[in-house]
C-alpha cells in the first residue's frame, strides 16, 4: 500500500480507563480495528453505547491477546454486521474461543437476571450464536513475520503478558504505528521472554502500572504463603479469585513452587470452573510452544489437586469444611463461581481471600481491596470478616521501569507516544515520565480522541466524516 492520503486513529477504549481496548485506524477508506475489548468496572455501561461506526464497514480486526478487555466486544461487532477476518496468534485464538464462549453465556445470563430483578427487558450485548459466528473469522499469524493484510503489513511480537500475547507493529506506505498491547515483565514465570518489536513513528503503550514498581522479594509470594499457613492453622479456607486465563496457571505454578520448597503445608487445592480448566488445557498444550523450556505440566499440577468441572462438583465443595485453597474466576469477583464461594466464606473470620490481579475501579475485588465491610453479591449484602490479602507479585503487567525499558529498546525514536490502558492519573504521570526521561512527545489521550498518523499538517477536513465522538452513555443497573 502506498502512504494513504489520510490516516487517523481514534481511541475508542483504554483511554481514560484501563479496560475496553479498541483503537480504530482509518487509512483512506479502509477501517481497521486494533483490539475489540469490553469495558469493565465503572465503565461497563458504555458497552451498550452504539458503536460509533457501522461495524460492517471494518475490513479487519487485529488482536493483541485474548483477555476480555481486548476481545470481549468481537461478537457485538459480528452481531451488527462485521464479517472481516480477525488476525491473532494461534494461542490467542485458542484462548479467545474459551473467553468468548464464556462471555456469550454471561451476557445471556446478565440479561435474564436483570429482567428477573425487575429491570426493563434488554437484549444481551450478544449471545452464544453471535459467538459461534465470530469464531470462524479468526486467522492465525506467525510470530515476528510481516503479515500482508490487503496491502498493510502487520507483525506480532511476543509481549510475555499471557499465552499468545503480542505487540503489533503496523506499516502502511512509509508510516508505521506500534501497539504495545499489554506488556509483561522482562521475564514471565512460565512464558517465553518478551521480545522487542520494531520501532515506529507513532507508539501506543499501556500504563496499567505506569506509576509503580513491583516488589522483587528474595522469597517470592511470601505474603501468600504466610496467609495459607495462617488460614490452615485456624481451620479456614483460602479463596483465590483468579482470572481463568493465565492467572489460574500462574497461581498453580506458584503453589507448586511453595509446596516443593516446603513453605506451605500439604493442603487440598481446588480449581473451580470449566473455563479455568479449559484454559489450563491450552496452557499445558506443549505443541503450542509458548512456555519456557524448563516448564512442564507437573509445574502446574504437582499438588493435592481437584478440578471442579461441573456445577455439581462445585456445590460439593460447600460440604467440605477442612482447610483448602479454592482458585476460581472471575479475578475481580465480578462474576463466575467465585461469587458463590465469596458469599459463603466472606462472613467467617477464619477464612481469607487472596487477590491476585489488578482490581479495576468499581469492581467487587476493588471494594474488598479497599477494606469494604460488606459487599453486594447476587442482590444481597454480605459481611466481610475474612482476611483480605493482596499479592502484588502476580502482576503480568510490567511495572513502570519494565514499560520504560520496552520503549528504550525500540530501534527508533517515536514522533509521538500515546499512553493508554491506565487510570487517568497514572497514564498522565507515565506520559510525563516518558517526556522527562526520553524527551519524546507523550500524551495520555482522551476517550474518543482522534489523532493523525501522517507527518504532514493536520487538516480537520481529512478526518473521517463519520469519525466517532464520545457520547453520553446509557446507564445499566449493577446486579
Ligand atoms: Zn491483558
Amino acid at each position: 500500500m502506498s502512504t494513504p492520503q489520510k490516516a487517523t486513529l481514534t481511541f475508542l477504549g483504554a483511554a481514560g480507563t484501563v479496560t475496553g481496548s479498541k483503537y480504530l485506524m482509518t487509512l483512506d477508506d479502509r477501517r481497521i480495528l486494533l483490539d475489540a475489548g469490553v469495558f469493565q468496572g465503572d465503565w461497563h455501561a458504555r458497552n451498550r453505547d452504539r458503536f460509533p461506526i457501522d461495524p460492517a464497514s471494518l475490513s479487519d480486526v487485529l488482536l493483541t491477546h485474548a483477555h476480555t478487555d481486548h476481545v470481549g466486544y468481537l461478537p457485538a461487532l459480528v452481531r451488527h454486521g462485521f464479517r472481516g477476518p480477525i488476525w491473532a496468534t494461534e494461542a490467542s485464538i485458542r484462548l479467545a474461543e474459551i473467553v468468548l464462549r464464556d462471555s456469550g453465556r454471561l451476557q445471556e445470563q446478565a440479561a435474564a437476571n436483570a429482567e428477573r430483578n425487575g429491570h426493563p427487558k434488554q437484549d444481551p450485548l450478544y449471545d452464544s450464536d453471535d459467538v459461534e459466528n465470530t469464531l470462524p473469522l479468526f486467522r492465525a499469524v506467525e510470530w515476528d513475520t510481516n503479515v500482508d493484510i490487503d496491502g498493510i503489513w502487520a507483525r506480532w511480537t511476543r509481549s510475555a503478558h499471557i499465552l499468545g500475547s503480542a505487540s503489533i507493529h503496523v506499516e502502511f506506505g512509509d508510516r508505521s504505528v506500534l501497539f504495545s498491547g499489554d506488556l509483561g515483565r522482562h521475564q514471565h514465570p512460565i512464558l517465553k521472554d518478551r521480545e522487542t518489536p520494531p520501532g515506529a513513528d507513532i507508539v501506543l503503550i499501556e500504563s496499567t502500572y505506569g506509576d509503580r514498581e513491583h516488589p522483587d522479594p528474595d522469597l517470592p509470594h511470601e505474603d501468600f504463603a504466610d496467609t495459607i499457613r495462617r488460614t490452615v492453622d485456624r481451620g479456614g479456607i483460602v479463596v483465590v479469585p483468579a482470572f481463568a486465563i493465565d492467572r489460574t496457571e500462574t497461581v498453580l505454578h506458584a503453589l507448586v513452587q511453595m509446596r516443593r520448597a516446603g513453605r506451605i503445608p500439604e493442603v487440598p487445592v481446588v480449581v473451580d470452573g470449566p473455563m479455568s480448566l479449559r484454559g489450563l488445557e491450552v496452557y499445558t498444550d506443549e505443541s503450542l510452544g509458548e512456555l519456557r523450556e524448563d516448564i512442564t505440566v507437573a509445574d502446574f499440577t504437582d499438588l493435592d489437586l481437584t478440578l471442579a468441572r461441573t456445577s455439581r462438583d462445585s456445590k460439593e465443595l460447600n460440604g467440605r469444611k477442612e482447610p483448602m485453597i479454592i482458585i476460581s474466576s472471575s479475578g475481580m469477583a465480578e462474576g463466575g463461581r467465585v461469587l458463590y464461594h465469596l458469599q459463603r466464606l466472606l462472613p467467617d473470620q477464619r477464612n481469607s481471600v487472596v487477590l491476585t490481579g489488578f482490581q479495576a475501579e468499581g469492581t467487587r475485588g476493588r471494594e474488598l481491596e479497599e477494606g469494604a465491610r460488606q459487599v453486594k453479591i447476587n442482590g444481597r449484602y454480605v459481611k466481610v470478616r475474612a482476611e483480605i490479602v493482596r499479592d502484588r507479585e502476580f502482576s503480568v503487567h510490567g511495572d513502570a521501569s519494565d514499560l520504560m525499558d520496552w520503549l528504550k529498546d525500540l530501534d527508533k525514536e517515536a514522533e509521538e507516544v500515546f499512553v493508554t490502558h491506565g487510570e487517568p492519573e497514572v497514564a498522565k504521570l507515565f506520559a510525563e515520565r516518558i517526556t522527562d526521561e526520553l524527551g519524546w512527545v507523550a500524551v495520555a489521550p482522551k476517550y474518543g480522541e482522534v489523532i493523525s498518523l501522517l507527518d504532514d499538517d493536520w487538516d480537520p477536513q481529512d478526518l473521517d466524516p463519520d469519525a466517532p465522538e464520545p457520547q453520553a452513555h446509557s446507564t445499566e443497573p449493577r446486579i
